[in-house]
């Protein structure tokens, strides 16, 4: 399927649920979202009706993402049904990684190919702060979980400016004893959470700042949004997202579908079309598809103050 710039989508992202077992300080507000009442949020098999219809329309990458998507009973189900269908040649998850331990080992049989688990600091006391209340011990279980059983593990690490600064040595450093990608990414400004983006922004060039030795790769997919960079010798690679400093919006290929059923085509425009009362019929769901797509706009205005009222957590990261 092709938007109005000639844009291939192919690439849809799932907020499973907009719950969530931390509260990032920049993604969500200390109370958590207020839970929707069942009705409102899709159920697993209005996924799976939205999927196949995407999956005909040329979608072949799929993403389980949140709120937390290990949190969502009937996760096991959802991946089990998209991972036996061949079109799909992606299905991945982003996770904060504290379920991961309990979880990984059937989420594989189930079909999931690989993961991204987030991790903004690797000191305790900052991980409790960041997190409001998490204990970074699980995430480092989740992530050795991730480890032992996909060939690919990512890890997403936002930057903020006075918090994580001087610990980008430290995590690029993992990447030359661990087959891990780390990805730094620019923190965005939500509507919700605004207050808290705008003192802490810091530009990823800050990574090539401080390891000057990062040595710059060939993209493996130019739609990919992270630019990649390697120590010589290293096991695994360097990401740096720019949506701020460098947007990326000319290659984008992807859309996202919330917990409670709105299709957005950018991550930071507004707009959104309910697929909710489309849900019985595929046919007239095609179409509205269609539709938001031939609409996708054609960059997004972050810069210039635009503002998504949604907070990252009900939109799927
Ligand atoms: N709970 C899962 C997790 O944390 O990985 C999945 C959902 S979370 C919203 C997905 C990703 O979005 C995380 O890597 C998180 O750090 C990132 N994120 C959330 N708010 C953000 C913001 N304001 N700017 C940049 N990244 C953000
Ligand atoms: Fe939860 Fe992920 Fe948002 Fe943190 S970034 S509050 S883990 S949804």
């Amino acid at each position: 399927m092709l938007d109005s710039y000639q844009r291939k989508i192919n690439y849809a992202r799932f907020s499973i649920t907009d719950l969530c077992n931390l509260r990032c300080l920049y993604c969500m507000p200390e109370e958590g979202v207020t839970k929707q009442n069942c009705g409102d949020i899709l159920r697993i098999e209005d996924f799976i009706t939205i999927a196949r219809v995407l999956v005909a329309m040329g979608v072949d990458k799929i993403r389980l993402t949140g709120g937390e998507p290990l949190v969502r009973k009937g996760l096991l189900a959802l991946v089990e049904e998209l991972g036996s269908w061949p079109e799909l040649k992606d299905l991945s998850l982003t996770t904060n990684g504290l379920l991961l331990p309990r979880l990984g080992e059937d989420l594989k049989k189930a079909g999931l190919k690989r993961v991204n688990i987030s991790l903004d600091t690797l000191d305790p006391e900052k991980y409790k702060y960041i997190t409001r209340f998490g204990d970074l011990a699980k995430v480092l279980d989740g992530i050795d979980t991730a480890l032992s059983l996909f060939a690919k593990v990512k890890l997403n690490t936002v930057l903020i400016k006075g918090f994580n600064d001087n610990e980008i040595e430290s995590f690029v450093d993992l990447t030359r004893r661990l087959p891990v990608d780390v990805r730094f990414i620019e923190l965005m400004p939500f509507k919700g959470q605004s207050q808290f983006a705008f003192g802490t922004y810091l530009s990823g060039d800050e990574v090539l700042r401080r390891c000057p030795e990062l040595k710059p790769l060939e993209a493996d997919d130019p739609s990919a949004p992270a630019s990649l960079y390697a120590y010589e010798g290293a096991l695994g690679r360097v990401g740096i997202i720019r949506p701020m400093s460098c947007k990326f919006c000319e290659h984008c290929n992807r859309i996202r579908i919330s917990a409670d059923g709105r299709l957005l085509t950018c991550l930071h425009a507004c707009e959104e079309v309910n697929l909710r009362p489309y849900l019985q019929d595929q046919e007239a769901l095609r179409q509205i598809i269609t539709e938001a797509v031939a609409k996708k706009p054609q960059e997004h205005h972050l810069m210039e103050g635009q503002l998504q009222e949604r907070d990252m957590g009900k939109i799927g990261g």
